[in-house]
């Protein structure tokens, strides 16, 4: 198992449940991934607390802290992730400061040779197993738009993945690229700490409050959910709410929506408007280039900006095995039910969603599968094999609850998480009820 972050942990605990014995490899010091604050490749910055509300977050036989709030802080997260890993004795199973940096099939696809290079000292060791998992994450590789002229540009470009804290904003003209969770963070940041903060988006969105009726909004979501309320309803219901707490967003400067409610993934942020309407962001068009002094947009406006931070986004990237082995179409791996590769009964990927609410129940249900599978393998080869068989044919199938997403790379993971755990959960009957 490879990474031990939300995913990673939860795999490697269901399968020690499941009496199969498996080791751990993480490159960090410290389990946590994404929410190891401070780490290569974490991406959360000072001020982050979850998106997603703490019940809908967490795993599910694992729960959070009452103390905690309703959207916990990274340190919360990361002391949670801390928690679990010793509640589940999966430490003593997972090699620290251990990058693998190669990973390929042996014995006719029998087997994985994983050579792991031990990050103190260098020294390379491979290793043999009889199946591997895959959970390095997808959110710590940046995607970098090539903008014309921005060679050019005089002042300072950031991604998102290298900001930390406020510091870098203070007294700057910051324009901020992308208007996902992190790139509506960094505005809100910036109105708060630079003298003047431009906000360029491709497309108009639904800025989603955290809190509706008193509850998180995820919660109001997931009751409609639960009681099949159709997506049509649904869409209706929260424009209306939308509507009825913010008004219409156009007559803040923001842009309409070119798209249905759950088109994109959720954007939950309660202040962005706030600070537009305050003067404090100014909307803008997409970026057409740089020059000098600061970026010209698509409808011809300019900002002098001394700071640009790139909000857009991360691509996959596991760099220690080939594309072709996970079935990659042009930039992302094609996986049935987003975690098998029709090339390989024995390789799985964890992780590899972008749900509509918060991830961790998600992972531990991936967690489960990826256990029942390699159960399967060992003990009802003929079940696993025809399970596993549907891999090609269902590679591209979505579990979106009936929405279109928007087609552009930040959807190419995304999941209506009542849908996809629906699936999860047919196949592990499927695989415990051998035929
Ligand atoms: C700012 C921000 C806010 C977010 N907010 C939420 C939220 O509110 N709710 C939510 O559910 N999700 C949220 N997420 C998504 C978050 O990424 C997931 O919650 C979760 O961290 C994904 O878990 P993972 O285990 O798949 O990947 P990661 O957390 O990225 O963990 C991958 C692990 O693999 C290790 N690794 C990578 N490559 C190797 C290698 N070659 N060898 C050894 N180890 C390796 C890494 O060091 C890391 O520890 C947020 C993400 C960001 C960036």
């Amino acid at each position: 198992m490879v990474g031990a972050g939300p995913h990673g942990l939860a795999a490697l605990k269901a399968l020690l449940q499941n009496g199969i014995e498996a080791d751990g490899f993480e490159r960090e010091s410290d389990v946590g991934g994404n929410w190891n604050f401070g780490a290569d490749n974490s991406r959360v910055y000072e001020s982050t607390h979850l998106i997603s509300s703490k019940p809908f977050t967490q795993y599910p036989d694992f729960p959070m802290p009452d103390s905690y709030p309703d959207y916990p802080s990274h340190r919360q997260v990361k002391e949670y992730f801390r928690r679990y890993a010793d509640h589940f004795g999966l430490r003593a199973r997972i090699r620290f400061s251990s990058d693998v940096v190669d990973a390929v099939p042996v014995d006719d696809g029998r087997a994985w040779d994983v050579t792991a290079r031990d990050r103190g000292t260098g020294v390379e060791t491979t290793y043999r197993y009889a199946g591997l998992v895959v959970a390095n994450g997808h959110n710590w590789s940046p995607k970098r738009p090539a903008y014309p002229g921005i060679e050019d540009f005089r002042g300072k470009v950031i991604h998102s993945a290298d900001y930390k804290d406020a510091d870098v904003l203070r007294g700057r003209r910051v324009l901020v690229v992308g208007a996902g969770n992190t790139g509506c963070d960094v505005a809100v940041e910036a109105a708060q700490n630079a003298t003047h903060t431009w906000h360029s988006t491709r497309r108009g969105y639904y800025y989603n409050p955290k809190y509706l009726t008193g509850r998180p909004s995820d919660q109001v979501a997931d009751g409609l959910l639960a009681l099949r309320v159709p997506l049509a309803v649904r869409r209706v219901l929260f424009s209306a709410s939308l509507r009825f707490a913010v008004g219409d967003l156009t007559s803040f400067g923001l842009k309409k929506p070119d798209h249905k409610f759950f088109e994109t993934h959720p954007i939950v942020n309660q202040q962005l408007v706030y600070y537009v309407s305050h003067g404090d962001i100014t909307p803008v068009d997409d970026v057409e280039r740089f020059d000098a002094d600061g970026a010209v947009f698509t409808d011809g406006s300019r900002a002098d900006v001394d700071l640009v931070v790139l909000c857009t986004g991360y691509l996959v990237s596991v760099p220690f095995l080939q594309h072709e082995w996970l079935n990659w179409d042009d930039d992302h791996p094609q996986l049935f039910l987003q975690m098998f590769t029709p090339r390989f009964d024995n390789l799985v990927v964890t992780g590899l969603i972008q749900p509509d609410s918060g991830q961790w129940t998600l992972a531990h249900w991936q967690g489960v599968l990826a256990a029942r599978v390699a159960e399967a393998l060992r003990r009802h080869p003929s079940t696993a094999r025809a399970f596993l068989s549907r891999a090609g044919a269902e590679a591209g199938r979505r579990y979106s609850a009936g929405a279109q997403y928007k087609d552009s790379t930040r959807h190419y993971y995304e999941v209506a998480h009542q849908d996809y755990l629906r699936a999860l959960q047919d196949a592990i009957r499927e695989l415990e009820a051998p035929a």
